[in-house]
């Protein structure tokens, strides 16, 4: 067998030992003689599975009781317009911080739905650095404040829960939820598809405070209603199943690695090998990031001529390092370092990077 190190941005890598399992149980789950995927949802093994899955996330992430976690479907996308609907009335606004890519996206998807007011952004500086949380322009009025702690695509990362007062703090952690310890307390509402930090795409992990739940005031379908699936425990209609199944094996392992701290230590680790690597390369590479604000899950970075580029993808990926090509706003490179990397494989990827300067010069 031969399983290559994989720094994709997303769907990503999904521990060896949670598809080994899966694999295992792939024909026969848990004694029943068929595949998870082939047993109804309103099954007693399934609804097993279920509360398992939340239980372990609720244990790894300390979510308090008085907050409702929902398994979703539709993307974080689709999550940019159905907060709004839910979380604010006709007539209302919400702020919004714009710190990249997805968190640009948000504010647009938000906008049919209530007045967006864009608090604070750093688009102007190409989002290489964060708003600070004092050039903020809150509204005390608002709804809620939306922002996104870490940006997959421009690789910015906000490491302290920002204080925002009695306004429900309203946080899109697709990228990197479960990377370290949370308090989950400060947050309204935190949100996360699940192909980043967690197993398969098509799924959306939702952590809510249970009082919003009544917020939604707008007329709307049911299936759209957040209240309406914390009632039903997310099985309004078919959830997804594999999707949830794979999430809770994945949390079974986080837990197995010794949880969020242990995660949090070894994500440092990769992190600051990959840092080092760039800024010790002389030039060689580059990430044009503040310092602060570099992200510990996505970094992106840049070789001194963008003519090697095609050179470094079709070598690394000789090397059995997949996933490095940079998004394509921002072209170059981008190695995405999710709790599904170990450190052996930001280490081959170092010493590839290193080999690569050296026979490239
Ligand atoms: C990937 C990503 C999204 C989009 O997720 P979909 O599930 O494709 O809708 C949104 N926000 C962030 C921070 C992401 O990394």
């Amino acid at each position: 067998m031969s399983r290559v190190w994989n720094f994709s941005a997303g769907p990503a890598a999904i521990p060896t030992a949670v598809l080994e399992r899966a694999q295992r149980e792939l024909l026969d789950w848990n004694g029943s003689g068929a595949s998870v995927m082939e047993l109804s949802h309103r099954g007693k093994l399934f609804i097993a599975l279920a509360q398992q899955a939340e239980a372990d996330l609720r244990e790894l992430m300390g979510i308090p009781n008085d907050y409702a976690v929902l398994f979703l479907q539709g993307g974080a996308t689709q999550h940019f317009a159905q907060i709004p609907m839910n979380l604010a009335g006709e007539g209302d606004s919400a702020d919004y911080i714009v710190n990249g890519h997805w968190g640009e996206k948000a504010a647009n998807e938000a906008a049919p739905y209530l007045r967006v007011n864009i608090a604070a952004s750093s688009k102007a500086e190409q989002y290489l650095r964060l708003p600070p949380r004092e050039s903020w322009q809150l509204d005390p009025g608002a709804a809620y404040v939306h922002y996104t702690p870490n940006e997959t695509i421009h690789g910015v990362e906000y490491r302290d829960i920002p204080d925002v007062g009695e306004v429900p703090l309203v946080a899109d952690f697709s990228s990197n939820i479960l990377s370290e310890p949370l308090d989950v307390s400060r947050f309204g509402l935190i949100y996360a598809g699940a192909q980043k930090n967690i197993g398969p795409s098509g799924l959306v992990v939702m952590v809510i405070r249970r009082d919003l739940l009544q917020r939604a005031s707008r007329p709307m379908a049911k299936i759209f209603r957040y209240a309406e699936q914390a009632a039903n425990d997310s099985m309004l209609n078919t959830p997804n199943t594999w999707g949830w199944y794979l999430a809770g094996l994945t949390f079974q392992w986080l837990k197995e690695q010794g949880g969020v701290a242990a995660m949090a230590e070894r994500n440092r680790t990769k992190a600051e090998l990959l840092y080092q690597a760039i800024d010790g390369s002389s030039g060689y590479y580059r990430n044009p990031v503040d310092v602060p604000a570099r992200s510990r899950m996505n970094v992106p970075f840049t070789l001194h001529d963008s003519a090697l580029d095609a050179d470094f993808l079709k070598e690394s990926d000789a090397a059995g390092l997949i996933g490095l090509k940079g998004h394509k706003a921002l072209g170059g490179m981008r190695a995405s370092l999710y709790n599904a990397v170990p450190v052996e494989a930001v280490e081959a990827l170092v010493g590839f990077m290193k080999d690569f300067a050296a026979r490239h010069g």
